[in-house]
């Protein structure tokens, strides 16, 4: 069967190491891929993967069987709509069912509508009573552009005043048309928890919990990135909270079936704070989430191109899902500067020798080959260090170990990923 992958990043080389392993799979096409996907599928550099018809004009020249698509922004484009009408089986949910994470506004809808707990909120297109609303919340609070920003749409304000700036700059245009609806949310607290569901047929099989570490620096300091880290499962997640999780994610799946157009068949990613009161959903994503996928994935027993082809058909009773027991923690290798401004080009070393310990993978991120063929550094998270073991402080300690025998200039990375997990609740 062939294959198509859209995306580029880390998400999308583990996504594509997990279809290799596939008996079934015989074409893997990545679009436009990087430097890691480049050994295991054919990259495609040149195609937009947010462009419908060029997506299923290459599908078609390719006979591809199935698409998988990675990121956001082709699902808010409609590439899956597209790609469906023509009669291609997609992972991934049309523009409607992508509006889950495209607009804010929306999603919180959605999750009134179906008593799906979550922060109180209420959304504006007009300053002056987003500014009232701040104040009748008072601080700290929440103050998040309705659209897609990159995950830097989002002001958890200390002061009333800061929050008030964050509305006024919304609405001056700082995140484009995605600041023209601003959502203002009360401020929940606790640890934070993420859950991926593989979705079809208004049904929901959960996959493990996961936890990303967002800040760029050690002991959750500095700039929110992309995320530095990841670890699953999440030994701090209590079972009557686990239970609430999965039973959000089921309603959530219902609620799909009933309220939209068609039937949303993707991953659904359920991002929860664990507030005191139970767990809270702080926002749903249309796709795998990245870097949680690396985590993830790699504990998966069962094949992963049964499973999105299965979804991508509408026969959600034909998932199963096997996992293995093992911790996996996840380590990212980032540039020197990052998330502000970094250089690239650099040459990345010692990869293969990182790969050779038990259980150790490496999954690209912003990689790429020289005209020389060497391996150097293309984005700010450069890699994704991966590593399995029987207990978290077994997978932690080999994360670190072979993030020590890889080397590039400038390479940037937090040493206290899993911290945290291993301290327990109170930490
Ligand atoms: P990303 O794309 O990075 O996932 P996003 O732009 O979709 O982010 P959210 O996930 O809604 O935005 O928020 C980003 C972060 O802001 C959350 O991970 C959380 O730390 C914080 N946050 C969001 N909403 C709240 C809230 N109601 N209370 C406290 N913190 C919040």
């Amino acid at each position: 069967m062939n294959i198509l992958v859209l995306g580029g990043g880390g998400r999308e080389h583990a996504i594509a190491w997990a279809l290799a392993k596939s008996p079934r799979t015989d074409a893997l096409y990545v679009a436009p891929g990087n430097g890691g996907t480049a050994s295991i599928a054919r990259n495609v550099p040149g195609l937009d993967a947010e462009d419908g018809r060029a997506v299923l004009a290459f599908a078609e020249e390719h006979a591809i069987d199935l698409v998988v698509i990675g990121p956001e922004a082709p699902l808010v484009a409609g590439v899956a709509d597209v790609l469906r009408e023509a009669g291609i089986a997609v992972f991934g949910p049309d523009a409607q069912g992508a509006q889950l994470e495209g607009s804010k506004t929306f999603s919180k809808r959605f999750m009134d509508a179906n008593d799906i707990p979550t922060a109180r909120y209420g959304s504006f297109t007009e300053q002056e009573p987003a500014l009232a609303y701040v104040r009748e919340l008072g601080a700290p609070v929440v103050v998040k552009a309705d659209g897609l920003a990159a995950g830097k749409g989002v002001v958890v304000a200390e002061t009333v005043e800061d929050a008030e700036e964050a509305v006024r700059e919304c609405f001056e245009g700082a995140f484009g048309e995605a600041g023209s609806t601003v959502v203002v949310e009360e401020c929940l607290t606790g640890p934070e928890c993420s859950i991926l569901a593989f979705v079809s047929g208004g049904k929901a099989h959960c996959m493990a919990t996961a936890q990303d570490h967002k800040r760029a620096f050690d002991g959750d300091r500095g700039p929110n990135t992309g995320g530095m880290g990841v670890y699953s499962p999440v030994p701090i997640v209590m079972p009557d909270e686990l239970a609430v999780m999965h039973e959000v994610m089921e309603k959530a799946a219902e609620a799909t079936a009933r309220e939209f157009d068609n039937d949303y068949r993707g991953v659904l990613y359920g991002g929860f704070m664990l507030t005191p009161e139970g767990p809270k959903v702080l926002e749903f994503n249309a796709r795998f989430g990245d870097p949680e996928t690396q985590v993830v994935l790699p504990r998966l027993e069962a094949d992963l191109v049964d499973i999105l082809l299965a979804a991508a058909e509408g026969r959600p009773d034909d998932i199963d899902l096997r996992w293995s027991e093992q911790w996996a923690v996840c380590v990212v290798l980032a540039s020197e500067g990052y998330p502000g401004a970094y250089e690239k080009g650099k040459v990345i070393l010692g990869v293969e020798e990182a790969e050779e310990l038990d259980g150790v993978t490496v999954f690209h991120a912003g990689t790429a080959r020289n005209a020389d063929d060497e391996l150097v550094t293309a984005g700010g998270r450069v890699l994704n260090v991966v590593a399995l073991g029987d207990t978290f402080d077994e997978a932690r300690e080999k994360a670190y170990e072979a993030c020590d025998l890889i080397n590039f200039e400038g390479k940037q990375y937090r040493t206290d990923i899993g911290k945290k997990a291993a301290a327990g609740r109170s930490a």
